[in-house]
């Protein structure tokens, strides 16, 4: 038998203390989350990714009475990211979510579908994708999408 240690090193920031990329990056994300259609949830997620020739293209979560057709936040920018800008590696990524009035105090991570899903784009590239997953005041930075999904579905 062996045994084996998964670790993430996960850095928190106060919003102050990020570069002026990373708020720009929080910032589109928060705007983001403007476009959320949440009927049911009104639980609003922003993603906001900045591809690797500048360009920041955003996603918001899309709800549908048939609760498996909706979308997250996360999906719908990298989805549409690949669709605009086929082969444009993703630089980072900011993720954030607005409810009750206020953007949640904890910083907001995607769920493991789209791990999956943004994982792909990553390992397409193979750069990593600087991962800042805002909360309210707080901002946790990743340094790679992988850190967010060990034992991924397929070993890229
Ligand atoms: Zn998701």
């Amino acid at each position: 038998m062996t045994e084996k240690n998964i670790t993430a090193k996960i850095r928190v920031y106060a919003y102050n203390e990020l570069n002026e990329e990373q708020k720009i990056l929080v910032d589109r994300a928060k705007e983001a989350t403007k476009g959320s259609y949440t009927p049911y949830s009104h639980f609003n997620v922003g993603a906001a990714i900045r591809l690797e020739n500048g360009i920041i293209v955003t996603g918001a979560n899309q709800e549908n009475a048939s609760f498996p057709a909706g979308t997250c936040a996360e999906r719908s920018a990298c989805f549409y990211a690949g669709a605009q800008y086929p082969g444009v590696a993703f630089s980072a990524i900011a993720i954030t979510a607005f409810h009750e009035g206020d953007f949640v105090e904890s910083p907001c991570a995607p769920c493991g579908v789209c791990r999956q899903s943004l994982l792909e784009y990553e390992a397409q590239s193979g750069k990593p994708v600087e991962v800042l997953l805002a909360g309210r005041d707080t901002v946790y930075v990743l340094d790679s999408l992988r850190s967010l999904l060990p034992l991924a579905f397929t070993e890229f």
